[in-house]
């Protein structure tokens, strides 16, 4: 019987797996990839306090050491499944099923890809799926942004501030984001908008140097100079095993506020799984400790 099982190696997860060890408790941390979620595949992170810069391997493996440390045991090990019994609750993963008094879930979410054949080798290397992260790599650059949501809306605007020149490209001529944004990002003096277009293929020795855009209407094709691409074309929560436990919203997203409890007493979501507006390094963290605590 654990005190607590955390789903997701992430930093929400292992940050309430080191909360709650230090209190004394049995702590079990379920992860079914890798340690450290997904700041693992980020060469470099300059906005977690208490680091001028360091590499989302490294913060990944002292958040592990950080946790071992205290004690908190890690099984590798997918969870398929959460049981309320009430007081107790039981976590079924591919292997088996463990009895637990609390449940932590922080699985995190995977971001939608375009689907080019190269682009994961431009990951890290000019195309991220983070204006907030990795905008300022790019500081005084041309860069481009697809997507025509509120979350490439405001990409954009964050991107504009720092960069040269930001090219929006979207599928459509109109946008699913809100008008308002729509018409500040429009006011904006470095944005040009490139409709009913798609990205068609990323170039550059190394790293990205250059997009070609097509137009889904003319089929005419355009190359574009640029340092990156923010591909902000949405994200998948990874909440499927728990959608007949607990509530979610509309895109997947476990319902929670602040004090992170889901509609279940016991069991409680931290980090970019739950519903909030900012998902951040910092947010992640600051979720493992209210959550752990509570
Ligand atoms: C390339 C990149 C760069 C980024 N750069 C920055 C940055 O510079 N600064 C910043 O603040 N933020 C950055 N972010 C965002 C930041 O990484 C996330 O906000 C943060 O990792 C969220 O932490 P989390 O623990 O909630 O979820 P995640 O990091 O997504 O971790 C969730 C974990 O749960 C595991 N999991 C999922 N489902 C299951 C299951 N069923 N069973 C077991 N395990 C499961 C996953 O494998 C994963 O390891 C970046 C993101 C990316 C992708």
């Amino acid at each position: 019987m654990y005190d607590l099982i955390i789903i997701g190696a992430g930093p929400a997860g292992l940050t309430a797996a080191i909360y709650a060890a230090r209190a004394g408790k049995k702590v079990l941390v379920c992860e079914k990839e890798g340690i450290g979620g997904q700041i693992a595949t980020s060469p470099k992170v300059e906005n977690y306090p208490g680091f001028r810069c360091i590499s989302g391997t490294e913060l990944a493996d002292n958040l592990y050491e950080q946790a071992v440390s205290f004690g908190v045991e890690i099984e590798f090990e997918t969870v398929e499944k959460i049981k309320d019994n009430g007081d107790t609750k039981t976590v079924i993963t591919e292997y088996g099923e463990k009895e637990c008094k609390k449940v932590i879930i922080a699985t995190g979410v995977r971001h939608k890809k375009l689907g080019l054949p190269n682009e994961e080798d431009y990951e890290g290397r000019g195309v991220s799926y983070c204006a907030i992260c990795d905008g300022a790599f790019f500081k005084n650059c041309p860069v481009a942004v697809v997507g025509g949501g509120n979350a490439a809306l405001r990409s954009v605007q964050f991107l504009a501030g720092i960069c040269e020149k930001v090219y929006l490209i979207h599928r459509r001529n109109e946008f699913r984001g809100d008008l308002m944004t729509v018409n500040e990002v429009r006011a904006l003096p470095n944005v040009d908008f490139i409709l009913d277009s798609v990205v068609s293929s990323l170039h550059g020795s190394g790293d990205l140097s250059s997009i070609t855009v097509n137009s889904v209407k003319t089929g005419e094709s355009v190359n574009l100079d640029v340092s990156a691409l923010f591909v902000c074309v949405g994200q998948i929560p990874s909440n499927d095993a728990f959608k007949d436990t607990v509530l979610l919203d509309e895109n997947g997203y476990i319902l929670a506020g602040e004090d992170c409890k889901t509609n279940v007493p016991g069991i409680f979501a931290a980090g970019d799984c739950r519903t909030k507006s900012i998902r951040q390094l910092t947010t992640a963290a600051a979720d493992g400790a209210v959550s752990a605590l509570a």
